[in-house]
């Protein structure tokens, strides 16, 4: 019999579990759950008020899950960390500490790779190896935190992978995030951002979370989103849009669009136009990122002077947009690089 990943389990599972299948009383659940997400244990032998019988129990058919730290790079220009973290089976996955004036801010994967083959993207370039479990997820966080040595105050799924893509690990990891037993961190405090799978976004809508959404979108038009994300080709930008209003609708949070400039590709006046013109109406928020430039892509940032104009033409347009402030540039690379580097050469990320 394969054991159970207890530290994936949400409390109304684990109850079910501890009730069910070990015969234990309700009670033991909540303190097995507050061991596992509050004082973050990593073996059953440290739950000292479970008797030992039941240790040996919970030993014999379930298992926990932690993850280490493989590579720690700071930056020398800002306090922005980059945690190269492994995972039980070895593989590795990125997650990113920033300080921000409001507190400390965590990025976090949510795959092994990525299949979704955006054409300026580093995690996509050797597919999907695999989705992390709800386990992994918050290993990411519990990992951060210990190596900050502070909680954090807000939290981003904005590392490797598509969350959509993993959908119900996702949603899991949120329910024993948020839960006041677990790391009872608010949903308010956390973003989810998507290429614009609009099955889920609908689906997740119709939950009405506290979660911000921030959809990936890059292009304004079909012909070049689906030049740069073959994503656009299942769900266009009619339908992203039909979904975006959706959400809000339902949720009343307000939804934030990133939009990584890209010289050559859509940084024209012709494409701010375009931009302003496709949100336009709707109370929503435009992070432009200049690209991080990925080797094997070919893609190349605009001049600063370029990406000022694009933004102070989408101002001048009426929409609410912002640069984003780069922060670790000289540890970051682009998203997804350090994983990519370790895997071809496990020393030139060393120090
Ligand atoms: N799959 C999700 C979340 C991970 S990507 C998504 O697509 O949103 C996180 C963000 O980084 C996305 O907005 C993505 O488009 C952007 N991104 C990926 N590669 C980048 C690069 N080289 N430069 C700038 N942004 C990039």
């Amino acid at each position: 019999m394969s054991k159970t990943n207890l530290t994936s389990m949400t409390l109304p599972a684990l109850t079910e579990w501890v009730t069910g299948t070990l015969g234990e009383p309700k009670f033991r659940a909540g303190q097995i759950y507050r061991w596992v997400h509050q004082k973050r244990v990593g073996s059953f032998g440290e739950m000292t008020n479970l008797s030992a019988a039941l240790r040996k129990k919970l030993e014999d058919a379930a298992f926990l899950t932690t993850l280490t730290t493989r590579r720690r790079l700071e930056s020398r220009l800002d306090e922005t960390v980059k945690l190269l973290l492994e995972l039980p089976d070895r593989n590795c996955v990125e997650a990113v500490l920033m300080r921000y004036e409001h507190g400390l801010s965590l990025c976090i994967s949510t795959q092994v790779g990525c299949r979704m083959g955006c054409k300026f993207c580093a995690s996509t370039l050797g597919g999907l190896v695999r989705s992390l479990t709800p386990a992994e997820m918050l290993g990411e966080v519990y990992e951060a935190e210990r190596q900050a040595g502070e909680p954090i105050s807000s939290l981003v799924l904005m590392g490797i992978g598509e969350p959509l893509d993993n959908y119900q690990n996702v949603l899991d990891f949120l329910t024993i995030l948020s839960s006041p037993e677990g790391r009872n961190l608010s949903l308010r405090h956390v973003s989810l951002s998507t290429c614009g799978l609009c099955d889920r976004i609908d689906a997740l809508a119709e939950l009405g979370l506290g979660l911000t959404l921030s959809i990936s979108l890059h292009a304004a038009d079909d012909e070049t989103r689906n030049s740069i994300m073959p994503v656009n080709r299942q769900y266009n930008i009619a339908r992203l849009m039909a979904s975006c209003k959706n959400y809000f609708a339902k949720t009343g949070r307000r939804i934030s669009y990133e939009y990584a400039l890209i010289a050559g590709v859509n940084d024209s006046p012709a494409h701010a136009e375009a931009l302003s013109a496709l949100l336009g109406g709707q109370n929503c928020h435009v992070n432009l990122i200049p690209v991080n430039p990925v080797a094997e892509r070919g893609t190349k940032r605009p001049e600063k002077s370029a990406v000022q104009r694009f933004a102070a033409r989408l101002g001048a347009l009426g929409l609410n947009a912002t640069v984003r402030r780069e922060l670790g540039s000289d540890i970051a690379a682009a998203c997804g690089q350090l994983r990519r580097a370790e895997a071809d050469n496990p020393d030139i990320t060393a120090r």
